[in-house]
């Protein structure tokens, strides 16, 4: 029987396994796919404190190290469902595993393109959050796929400091904001291209250009980087019969705490809007307070 079972092991779930086994309990995080979770394929970190720059690998292992030498267990293991009564039964693909309390610390994935080469240029040009890597193409030229608020915002954000933006949209009006779009239109640096597809991305080692098709004419554009800007889909799935999520999947919570008593939220899973490596920590840092709050009030009651 552990105190908690996190699920999820990126920055919000390892974070909060520092806080709750320094506090002295008895921790287990399943993780289904990489220790470090979104933040391990991020090739340059610039924007966390006390780094000045280290890969997204890098401080995964530091913040794994951490966590295994303060005693927490890491389990590789999908949870599949997970039962709450007076204690919480997570059922993972290997073995069903007790706590006394949950964490859900599942995150969220950036949606792609679905087009080859795709995954293996990640960080090679490809990206998905300007806040971390539009740094890296001062005075390039740049695509944001996509038409929405995020979209818009990433291509206003770029056009500060790129040589050009290519906005990319599938269909023939922009869903952003009518304000953001007016902003947008106001810039000289910035190319909207609407009713286009992108058909194939060029590019061994890194990106080169993209292929474009605009009814069914094809066009290629040389390109330094892209970003992605289509959506994120939130992991919670897992917990979509028991907690409330919003319209987008995301679950809803109350500073980290849920309905249910006994089980926190932390991460890029929540409903919230800003999704980063120090808002996740945080995140862990404010569910591990909560769950440690309600074991020891559990056990004096
Ligand atoms: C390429 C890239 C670059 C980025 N660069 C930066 C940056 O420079 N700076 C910055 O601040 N942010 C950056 N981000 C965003 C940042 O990585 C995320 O905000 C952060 O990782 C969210 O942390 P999290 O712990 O909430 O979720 P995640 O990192 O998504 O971790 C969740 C973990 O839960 C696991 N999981 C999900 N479901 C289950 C299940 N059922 N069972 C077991 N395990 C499960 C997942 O496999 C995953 O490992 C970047 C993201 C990407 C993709």
């Amino acid at each position: 029987m552990y105190d908690v079972i996190i699920i999820g092991c990126g920055p919000a779930g390892m974070t909060a396994g520092i806080y709750m086994s320094r506090a002295g309990k008895k921790v287990l995080i399943l993780e289904k796919e990489t220790i470090g979770g979104q933040m391990a394929s991020s090739p340059l970190i610039e924007n966390y404190p006390g780094y000045t720059s280290i890969s997204g690998s890098e401080l995964a292992n530091s913040m794994y190290e951490q966590a295994n030498n303060l005693g927490v267990e890491i389990e590789l293991d999908e949870a599949k469902k997970i039962e709450v009564t007076d204690t919480v039964k997570v059922i993972g693909e290997d073995n069903i595993y007790e706590g006394r309390s949950l964490i859900i610390a599942t995150g969220s994935k950036y949606r792609l393109l679905g087009l080859d080469n795709e995954i293996n240029l990640i960080g090679k040009g490809i990206h998905f959050c300007v806040s971390c890597d539009g740094a890296f193409y001062k005075n390039k030229t740049v695509a944001v796929i996509g038409g929405g608020n995020s979209a818009v915002v990433n291509a206003l954000a770029l056009s500060e400091y790129v040589k050009k933006v290519y906005l990319i949209q599938d269909l023939d009006h922009l869903t952003a904001e009518d304000a953001l779009i007016t902003k947008l239109h106001e810039k000289n640096n910035v190319e909207v291209i609407l009713s286009s597809k992108v058909k194939e991305i060029i590019g061994e080692e890194e990106l080169k250009s993209i292929k474009i098709s605009t009814n069914g004419i094809d066009k290629e554009i040389s390109l330094d980087g892209m970003f992605i800007s289509i959506g994120l889909i939130p992991q919670s799935v897992i917990v979509k019969d028991i907690l409330p999520l919003n319209k987008y999947g995301y679950i809803e919570t109350s500073n980290c705490k849920t309905s249910i008593p006994g089980v926190f939220v932390a991460g890029d899973c929540r409903d919230k809007a800003v999704k980063q490596i120090t808002v996740a920590t945080s995140d862990g840092t404010i569910a591990a307070m909560g769950a440690i709050e309600y074991l020891n009030e559990k056990k004096v009651n």
